[in-house]
């Protein structure tokens, strides 16, 4: 870690041995259980946090409604120019902060430093919405009248984070929120404790430099008994989940129960189509920076590659051919391409898939395992694997976070390949690799990828900020970021406006009295 400049990056984001792990902004406490943040780099204990107890998630609470009453009457622009001034301070620190995503997460220094970049671009974006959050304005049916709707802040909202997109996943929510006149309480997730602490540290400057109240940015720590605080809370309108669709279940339950609203970003079963007409050297490349990238760890990692029989030798042998190129091991040193998964008990889930494909019938084309020896110390470096499969088997059918891709055949038309492809629970990221308008259309057509996200000769792993982020199905039908996905952290109001001295009643009704 020393020769990666790990001590001087903590040191720069105000990293500490122990830390409170409860923050109102500049004012942070922690009296629950310490949690251990260990790199699955190295194994090293890299610093301890003070979780979130219920005393102090209630003070949290009361700073994040306090605030939300000033922050909400802010003009938008003004909002704005915070969130301008954040991006700025994430420019400053992209370095620090992208080595410590790659060392407590364990994804490439190239890929955290991507993390970051997709931090300071949502803010950007922004900065720009605070000037467009627009409603429309609409003909009333009444002589006399105007009518139109507007965007309210909502209140404060919950983010629930998984460990895979340590920081940015907090950014796409935040940022927004932030500009929508909305307030922050943030749990990351217990595996990646120190980048909420980091990012929080940051947020806190610029509030503080603003002499803004305590409260808009909040952070608490912990496991899933920390997220159940808030997802039976009623303070929180929304809460912004992102994680497993086991946890999404129990999250959508929870906040439907107080009928609050939650934007659900769940696990993704994502499929590369190739068809006849595919450029291989295109095709290839995308695959295998989808199944191995992360080590296999991204919601929109290629999990599956749906070929053509005419071709499958052809894409199977280059692919396997590629997958003998990778070098797997340190992920801060740029001359490797896969580093290891979050942790032991992911590495087992690993395993425990490979074994499963082979005892449903599939064939292990390219062998996994566990790497051992000099630089493997932690125990969670893996060989990316392939198998041939079959669709509908068990382990085809779930996601597997860790770097294992299945080759499936398809036979005959696009259209065999596109059952294929939506014959699974999940619906997140998906994609066709053809030089052909007509199945390149049919796959984006409404009898195409049931998908939230869905490409033409690109992979399915990672997306723009500008564009509407999310899933369909078990994926949780949530969308962040880009397009319009402001609107959810917002309340519509339609408001109607009589200037005249009659008072017509809307469809005809005429009440006499
Ligand atoms: P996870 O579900 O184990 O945990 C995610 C978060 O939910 C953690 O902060 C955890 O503490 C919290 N949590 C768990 N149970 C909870 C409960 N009952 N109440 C409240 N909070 C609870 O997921 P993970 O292992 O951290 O992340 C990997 C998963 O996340 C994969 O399935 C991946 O596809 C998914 N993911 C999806 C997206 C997306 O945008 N669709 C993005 C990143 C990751």
């Amino acid at each position: 870690a020393k020769e990666f400049g790990i001590d001087a990056a903590l040191k720069a984001l105000g990293i500490k041995k122990i830390n409170a792990g409860t923050s109102t902004g500049s004012e942070n406490f922690g009296s629950g259980e310490i949690i251990e943040s260990r790199s699955p780099v190295d194994g090293e204990l890299i610093a301890k946090v003070k979780s979130t107890s219920k005393e102090d998630y209630e003070r949290v609470m009361s700073a994040a409604t306090d605030a939300f009453v000033d922050w909400r009457k802010k003009p938008a622009p003004q909002r704005g120019e915070i969130v301008r001034q954040f991006g700025e301070k994430l420019r400053e620190l992209k370095e620090p902060l992208g080595k410590l995503v790659s060392y407590e997460m364990g994804k490439s220094y190239q890929e955290g430093l991507g993390e970051v970049q997709e931090m300071i671009d949502i803010c950007d974006f922004a900065v720009g919405l605070s000037r467009q959050l627009h409603g429309l304005t609409m003909h009333s049916e009444r002589p006399g009248h105007r009518m139109y709707e507007q965007y309210h802040p909502l209140g404060p909202v919950g983010i629930i984070s998984a460990f895979n997109f340590p920081v940015a996943v907090w950014a796409w929510n935040t940022a927004l929120a932030w500009v929508c006149g909305d307030v922050c309480v943030w749990k990351p997730s217990e595996k990646t404790p120190l980048c909420g602490i980091a990012c929080q540290n940051i947020a806190a400057v610029i509030f503080k430099a603003n002499n803004l109240p305590e409260g808009i940015s909040c952070l608490i720590n912990g496991d899933y008994k920390v997220g159940e605080m808030m997802t039976g809370d009623s303070r929180i309108p929304l809460v912004s989940a992102t994680g497993s669709i086991r946890m999404g279940k129990i999250v959508a339950q929870a906040v439907a129960a107080r009928l609050g609203k939650s934007l659900l970003e769940l696990g993704g079963n994502n499929a590369i189509i190739v068809t006849p007409d595919a450029d291989i050297k295109m095709t290839v490349i995308g695959a295998v920076f989808g199944a191995v990238g992360t080590a296999g760890q991204r919601c929109t990692s290629t999990r599956r590659l749906i070929v053509h029989d005419s071709i499958y030798d052809k894409v199977k042998n280059a692919v396997v051919d590629a997958y003998k190129q990778l070098r797997i091991g340190n992920p801060l040193d740029e001359n490797n391409h896969v580093g290891p998964l979050i942790d032991t008990d992911a590495v087992v889930m690993y395993q425990e898939a490979l074994q499963k494909v082979v005892d449903e019938g599939g064939k292990v084309i390219v062998d996994g395992g566990v790497m051992e020896g000099e630089g493997y110390e932690s125990g969670c470096y893996v060989k990316p694997a392939i198998a041939e499969a079959e669709p509908d088997f068990n382990i085809v059918q779930h996601e597997t976070f860790a770097p294992v891709l299945y080759l499936l055949k398809y036979s005959g038309d696009v259209e065999n390949a596109i059952e294929i492809h939506n014959g699974v629970v999940q619906g997140l990221s998906s994609a066709i690799m053809t030089n052909n308008l007509r199945e390149a259309e049919r796959f984006l057509s409404v009898a195409g990828s049931d998908c939230g996200i869905a490409n033409v000769n690109i992979g399915t792993s990672g997306a723009e900020i500008g564009g509407a982020f999310g899933g369909e199905k078990e994926t949780g039908g949530g969308r962040e970021s880009g397009s319009d996905a402001w609107k959810i952290y917002m309340r519509r109001q339609t408001n109607t406006i009589n200037y005249t001295t009659e008072l017509p009643l809307a469809q005809g009704i005429s009440f006499e009295l």
